[in-house]
């Protein structure tokens, strides 16, 4: 952009074009739109269940019925696609409910590719929902302490997202942070022919304190240790550049950057230097904020949401993954 041909005040006045709705809309240079909307919903065994979750006001783990009801609230509120995590009844150090054939993540995809065709449906490929130790790898334990193992973790993975794929997942979506992973479902999915399933992968994910209010939405707190052997230091833009050319070179179709209010500047240098479709994850903590200011009457719960939204569009962001996907199409709808 060139600076130098503006005109300077008086000539130039910026309030002009402020003065009306009208004239605010006619050259607003991001909008925030219902169709680059993703709404996570957590899915466990069951009937007619709905289980709050404590730090989420409004979010809820729920069994396959009730899951079909709230995705088909919020497509019809506009929301077109749903981005399922699953907690299995049992856990292993294998996590076999993570590729398991009927697990609950694969059952309630075909539930909703059935019940709702229209909608999208991806699928978190992790397995720290299913590890009785809940890291996201394999994991070695020694005099000397844990190690979560890397490679033999791509295995299990890459059978974790053919399976979704096979139960009709629409885009596949690993968060793991393992290294070359990508590749590894990649070519697991062409092996079984799922060569059309896209991978939206998890290329720069934080370790970060915003995931609190997820561990318990999702039962994945780990028992020991934490993740930063394997997520990223909330220090390093570089590095995320890094691994998302990574991603990239492995066939990730789309990369995201998680989470997204505190990590705008990755979001707006992955755009700006990939030019691929970017994701942005506002995470667990990210809603939870809002929440709790509203509740307090400390600040306007829609403004705010909507604010911090549109920031990510700005950044950079082409799809918003958000708790608050199915109020805010609402939202949009009214204004
Ligand atoms: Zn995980």
């Amino acid at each position: 952009m060139n600076f130098d041909t503006a005109a300077s005040f008086p000539d130039y006045r910026p309030r002009r074009l402020r003065q009306t709705p009208l004239l605010r809309s006619l050259v607003s240079e991001t909008q925030l739109d219902a169709d680059r909307l993703v709404l996570p919903l957590f899915v466990r065994s069951g009937r007619k269940l709905r289980r709050p979750i404590h730090a989420m006001p409004g979010v809820y783990q729920l069994s396959p019925d009730e899951l079909v009801r709230e995705a088909g609230k919020a497509h019809e509120a506009g929301v077109p696609a749903v981005l399922l995590f699953g907690i299995p009844e049992q856990k292993d150090t294998k996590a076999s409910g993570a590729y398991a054939a009927n697990g609950i993540v694969q059952q309630a995809v075909r539930l909703l590719k059935k019940e709702l065709p229209k909608l999208l449906v991806i699928t978190d490929v992790c397995l720290c929902e299913y590890m009785s130790h809940g890291h996201c790898g394999l994991v070695q334990r020694s005099k000397s302490g844990a190690r979560i193992l890397n490679d033999p973790t791509l295995k299990l993975l890459a059978r974790t997202a053919a399976s979704q794929a096979e139960a009709g997942a629409d885009v596949v979506a690993p968060s793991d942070m393992m290294d070359g992973r990508v590749h590894a479902i990649r070519q697991e999915l062409d092996r079984q022919g799922f060569d059309e399933v896209p991978i939206m992968s998890y290329a720069a994910k934080f370790a970060s304190a915003f995931y609190g209010p997820f561990r318990e939405a999702a039962e994945s707190a780990p028992q020991f240790g934490d993740r930063r052997s394997y997520q990223m230091d909330a220090a390093n833009s570089n590095e995320a550049i890094r691994e998302v050319a990574l991603d990239i070179q492995e066939g990730a179709d789309i990369v995201m950057v998680k989470p997204a209010l505190a990590y705008l500047d990755v979001i707006y240098r992955v755009k700006t230097r990939f030019g691929y479709p970017t994701a942005a994850y506002a995470v667990s903590a990210e809603y939870s904020m809002v929440k709790a200011a509203a509740a307090n009457g400390w600040l306007d719960e829609r403004a705010a949401m909507m604010e911090s939204l549109l920031a990510m569009r700005r950044a950079g962001a082409d799809i918003i993954i958000t708790y608050a996907a199915a109020d805010v199409a609402k939202w949009l709808r009214e204004t």
